[in-house]
Order: structure tokens, then sequence, then C-alpha cells
């Protein structure tokens, strides 16, 4: 059996006659970037997340430096986030000769460490981005009450977490001054190409925002700010507007893929429990948690990744690649530990729980169309590997 770590083929095949008619509409229309496409796509998007503004961007990673950009991010200014996350997360604030600065995450959730944040402010401290990691939001309560005891701005890197909520049925990008989100094709909502939303519940950020998309010109050509082209694409827009509505129920089967992973790993004496942070006899594995699962707060994990830790893990992701099984590591290299990061002197002892996770951590495949005998074989394949000491 072949189990890729992804299959979009699958999801263009369900929606293809919708999917078809909507680039031919654009086609005929021919008006490629921002436009009425683009603002029926926004418009959609702010009442699903449930937030005043949402604006389309070139990508998850623009997103996150034109928020930076409208809160006056500049050189010298310090922006903390976490040290385990997509590269993009500290890129956009080193790019903006700000300081990155390092917080390791909760062994748990793979989320900022809030007990470890406030440690980290300084004078020259001004944002906070937390990444919802795989999908799980952050612990936002203390993240926001941390921002402002100590007048922070905060971005959420929601990049993989579009449709997450934290609690109460409140989706992220709701908690900050504003959210950022990404439509690569591998996120839960994907277009055909790079893609991004920034989102605020602001009026002021948002025209902020709007101009600086457009290289900070307000009217055209008539500059009191020096933005980017930050501009999505009518096509990507057309394409979002047909997967949204089918986000939720795509999300839903990445939780209940998770699920059974979960149920399969006890069955066969993998792992004892959820949310265990330390390998011993009974856990050969560590599995995943979403947190406040079942509290009644209504956490609500969408699973872009299904990140497990285990022992022997470049051994185990070489055994299932033998048995057509791919899997990936998110992330190998925290970003204490990159080479481009070194003139920060970061201190690698304060980092544990990122680094064991950088050491340990695989993804496995969880995306919707994935069958029960999948899930299964793969289950079984990671067994063998523990029980026979393959
Ligand atoms: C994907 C991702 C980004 C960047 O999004 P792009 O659309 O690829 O630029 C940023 N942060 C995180 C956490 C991501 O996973």
């Amino acid at each position: 059996m072949n189990v890729p770590l992804l299959d979009l083929k699958q999801q263009y095949l369900s929606l293809k006659a919708e999917l078809d008619s909507a680039l031919l509409r654009v086609a005929e229309s021919q008006h490629f970037i921002l436009g009425p496409e683009v603002e029926r796509m926004e418009q959609e998007l702010a009442n699903y997340l449930g937030c005043n503004y949402a604006l389309g961007v070139s990508s998850g990673t623009d997103a996150l430096l034109l928020a930076l950009m409208a809160l006056d991010i500049r050189q010298g200014d310090e922006v903390i986030v976490p040290t385990f996350s997509f590269f993009a997360t500290a890129g956009v604030v080193a790019r903006l000769n700000a300081v990155p600065v390092f917080v390791d995450v909760d062994p748990v959730t793979f989320n900022i460490a809030p007990k470890d944040l406030e440690k980290k402010i300084t004078k020259k401290t001004k944002a906070i981005i937390p990444v919802h990691l795989f999908g799980q939001s952050a612990e936002m309560d203390e993240v926001i009450r941390i921002a402002k005891a100590h007048n922070l701005y905060v971005v959420e890197d929601g990049a993989q977490a579009i449709g997450a909520q934290y609690k109460d049925g409140k989706k992220v990008g709701n908690f900050g001054d504003i959210g950022c989100f990404s439509f690569f094709p591998s996120k839960n909502l994907g277009c055909f190409g790079d893609g991004g939303l920034v989102t605020t519940n602001d009026n002021m950020l948002a025209e902020k925002l709007r101009i600086l998309r457009v290289h900070g010109g307000e009217p055209k050509y008539y500059h009191k700010m020096i933005g980017g082209n930050f501009r999505i694409d009518a096509i990507q827009a057309a394409v979002l507007r047909v997967k949204l509505p089918h986000l939720d129920g795509w999300s839903q089967k990445r939780r209940d893929n998770a699920s059974l992973y979960h149920s399969l790993f006890l069955e066969h004496n993998l792992a004892a429990e959820e949310g265990k942070t330390e390998f011993d006899k009974k856990n050969k594995i560590l599995l995943p948690k979403a947190v406040y699962q079942n509290s009644g707060t209504k956490n609500y994990h969408i699973y872009n990744q299904y990140c497990l830790r285990v022992e022997r893990r470049d051994a185990l992701r070489t055994h299932l690649a033998e048995n057509n099984i791919s899997s990936e590591i998110y992330y190998p290299v925290p970003f204490h530990r990159q080479e481009c990061f070194q003139y920060l002197n970061p201190k690698d002892s304060e980092f544990p729980d990122s680094n064991f996770s950088a050491e340990h951590i695989i993804a496995l495949p969880i995306y919707p169309e994935l069958t029960r005998e999948q899930i299964t074989y793969v289950v079984k394949t990671i067994a063998d590997f523990f029980t026979k000491n393959v």
C-alpha cells in the first residue's frame, strides 16, 4: 500500500467541475489582480472567521511581513517568536532589521510557552508572534494577558490554523491585533499557487494594511508610506471561494483521522495516553494532544499536521519509506540553531523542549481523504518497527 503525505489530486477531482469553471470565469473576466473576485473572497473569509476585516495578500509570509510593517516594526525593535516554527515567523522580523527574540515551546502543544515568554520582554519589545502550530491555537489567554500588561502588539501566525478555535467558538485570527494566514497548497485551505490573508478587527489597521498592500500609495501614486506589492490574484480568490464551504468538513476528517491514529497507537501498546512528554517502556511514541479538548472550552485543533515524537526517529522514517509511507520532519532546526541567527548569540540550553521536538518529531499523513486502511497500515508499520526492532 502507498501512503503519501498529502494527495491534492483527490481533493481537486472531487471539486473539478466547480474549480475549472471558477478558473474559466477569471479567464473570461481578464481581471487578474485584486478586483471583485478578491473582494468577494475577502468578504466570505471575514464571515467565516468572524472578523471585521480580511484582506487577501500574496502569501502567508507576506501576510506576516505586511502585519509587522503596519505596526511600524523597525530597526532595533524586538519581536518575540517561538523558536520552533516555520522559518517565515522569524524571517520577517529580521527582514525589517528588527530583532527576533526566541522563546521555547510548550512540550505538549508545541506552541509558545507563556512561562518563558514573559522573561524575554525588555524595553525594546514591541510585539509577540504566537504561532498556532500544526493547527492548534496557542494559549491565547496568557499571550494576550502578557501583551496587555506590557503594552505589546500581538500578530497571530495562523498559517497552519485557519478555522482552528481557541475557546468558546472564537476562531484564531481574532485574538491579536492582526491575524495572518497562508493558502499555500499544503495548508488546510490551499489555493493554486501562493496566497495569504491578513485579518483584523481594527478599522484603522485595516486601512493601513490595505494601503501598504499596494506600495503604500493613497491615493494611487501619492505616498505617505512605503509599502510593497502584497497583492493576491483573482485566480487564487476564485479557487478559495470554491473550497471554503468544504473547509470545515475537511478539517473534521483530519480530526477523525487523528483520533483513529490515537486509538490504534493505544491498541498496539505504543503509547499509554496523549500529551506525555518523556519516553518510557509504555510510551515508545509521544502522541500529540489537543489541549482542553474535553474540558468544555472548545479548543478546536484542525490538524494541519499530525506530529508524533518517537525514539529512533530517523531509522523509523527510513523504515516507513521502505514501506511506501511518506513522512516529514517539521522542523528539524529550531531558529536558535539556524546558522543565519547565530549573530544573535542564542543560548541552546534555554530551549530544551524545542530541541527535544526537533530531534524526535515526525509528521504522518493526516489529509482528509486518507482511508481507514491506510491509517491502519501506517500504525501497523510503526508497530512492527518497535516490536520487531527492525
Ligand atoms: C506556511 C507557513 C507560513 C508561510 O506561509 P507561505 O504562504 O508559505 O508564505 C508562515 N508560518 C507558518 C507557521 C507556516 O506554516
